[in-house]
């Protein structure tokens, strides 16, 4: 089994990566297991910020490493809040106030205009140096609702209406959201690509 480092301390993220690439002999381990702080997120784009991430998980450990980035894209906010989806409402804002923030700043938009999309880039890296780093970028369109639905999901799943389901991304189960989610598509672009490499 190859290891690989991922650069992120969110259990469920770990799993998912871990069920995702064993398959095609990958060990995904946490990069708890090697240092604690993370790297600063000073890119401008979901792909520098992953870039930033697995590099900085690549030098810390010295084995590959995966990062992803993720965040929503809001047209009438001329794309806000993108790379800042974490920290939209404050550097310690909870989904709860950055939902708030969303509906306020949306709150004169009619639904016609209220488009947005959640947008996952994984950067995959052999090493700190690695020129030519695996990106994989997934991408899911929605609407911006005016007012929550649904208990599922995270973040501004409660916010994020889906058109193909008729439904709030929160009132989908787990399973139907991988399926379809941005970070769904991403990884199961990553599975390819990485399945690619293992057989050259
Ligand atoms: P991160 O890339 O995991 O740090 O996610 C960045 C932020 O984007 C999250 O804190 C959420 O606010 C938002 N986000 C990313 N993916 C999702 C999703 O699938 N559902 C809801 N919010 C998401």
């Amino acid at each position: 089994m190859k290891k690989i480092v991922l650069a992120s301390g969110n259990k469920g993220k770990l799993r998912e990566f871990q069920d995702l690439l064993s398959g095609c002999g990958f060990d995904v381990v946490p990069q708890s297991d090697f240092f604690s702080e993370n790297a600063e997120e000073t890119g401008l784009t979901f792909v520098e910020n992953a870039i930033l991430k697995a590099r900085y998980a690549c030098a810390q450990t010295g084995l590959p490493a995966l990062a992803d980035d993720s965040g929503i894209e809001v047209d009438a906010l001329n794309g806000r809040p993108g790379i800042y989806s974490a920290r939209y409402a404050g550097i310690d804002a909870n989904d709860e106030q950055n939902n708030q923030k969303l509906l306020l700043e949306l709150s004169n938009v009619p639904a016609v205009q209220r488009t947005a999309r959640y947008h996952a880039v994984l950067a995959f890296m052999r090493h700190a140096e690695d020129p030519t780093p695996i990106l994989c970028h997934g991408v899911w369109e929605g609407v911006i609702l005016s007012e929550p639905r649904g208990v599922g999901g995270f973040g501004y799943d409660p916010l994020f209406f889906v058109p193909t389901h008729n439904c709030a991304s929160a009132e989908l189960s787990k399973d139907e959201k991988n399926c379809i989610s941005h970070r769904g598509k991403a990884m199961q672009e990553l599975l390819q690509k990485l399945s690619t490499l293992v057989n050259k």
